[in-house]
């Protein structure tokens, strides 16, 4: 998909591999003819393009072979330039998030998607609070209709466990959202419709607020993970707030983007400690 899009224009001198470089019908020569094909043409595989230009003209071997013939009529028609240059989709230059976007196919945004990817998340965060939003967090309601040996109570409060439970219903995970600076919705439809914070919450507040988000519900799943898979280990709600606001603060004082606004507003500090 993605050779389709890219373009060789060849200039003189040329640094283009003549044999290896997908410059003709995007494929190298040496995948369009076989071996054989670069000894009749008198020519070695890592040879460049600038061994067969004269000034801005073509220069070819007289072999009458005919992948000689072949090759020579597939690159007269070609125009020599005043320099090598390759485009992506007709660009000339291009980040690889143009390259992304020119081959997948596009659907519209979920509801939540901003508030899981933005340009202060952490990606392990974003992962899990992606994975629960999509109800797929292998909790013990899902785990049992695998027919896995388990039982159904919740690890952190021993209510049923289902992912609507843990992330709005259970009373571990209420605790941990109360300390959070920037109050979201506690409701399974506000999750899943993206209706995570008052509209009337400043928007950079928002982001961080979506930042906490993540960080609770990845330490929160963590959290249960860790006493299903260590019985008689736990860690009380004080422990994971104080980590939670750990890698918040490591987060934002990494971010252009957070010491700017403290840099306007000192109180968004306040946010954090
Ligand atoms: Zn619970």
């Amino acid at each position: 998909m993605a050779r389709a899009l890219i373009r060789y224009h060849i200039g003189s001198p040329s640094s283009i591999k003549f044999w290896l470089d997908p410059w003709v019908r995007n494929k190298p020569f040496c995948h369009q003819f076989d071996d054989t094909a670069i000894g009749h043409f008198g020519s070695n595989k890592p040879a460049l393009i600038r061994d067969f230009q004269e000034e801005s003209s073509w220069v070819f071997p007289v072999s009458n072979h005919m992948s000689s013939q072949e090759i020579r009529n597939r690159i007269s028609e070609i125009h020599i330039l005043s320099s090598d240059f390759i485009t992506w989709d007709g660009l000339l230059r291009c980040k690889i998030a143009t390259v992304w976007n020119s081959i997948r196919h596009k659907s519209p945004h979920v509801p939540w998607f901003d508030t899981v990817w933005n340009s202060l998340s952490i990606y392990k965060c974003s992962f899990t609070l992606w994975t629960a939003l999509k109800e797929r967090l292998l909790t013990r309601d899902r785990m049992l209709r695998f027919r896995m040996q388990t039982q159904p109570g919740c690890l952190l409060c021993n209510n049923m466990e289902s992912i609507q439970h843990i992330f709005t219903g259970c009373p571990y995970f209420d605790l941990i959202c109360r300390a959070c600076p920037v109050p979201f919705a506690r409701d399974w439809p506000s999750w899943q419709n993206g209706n995570f914070f008052s509209p009337t919450i400043d928007k950079r507040k928002q982001i961080i607020g979506s930042l906490f988000l993540a960080v609770a519900v990845h330490l929160v799943w963590k959290e249960r993970n860790l006493r299903l898979h260590n019985p008689g280990s736990s860690n009380g709600t004080l422990y994971v707030i104080k980590n939670i606001f750990f890698m918040v603060r490591e987060k934002l004082f990494s971010c252009d983007r957070f010491r700017k606004w403290v840099h306007r507003d000192p109180s968004f500090l306040c946010l954090i400690y």
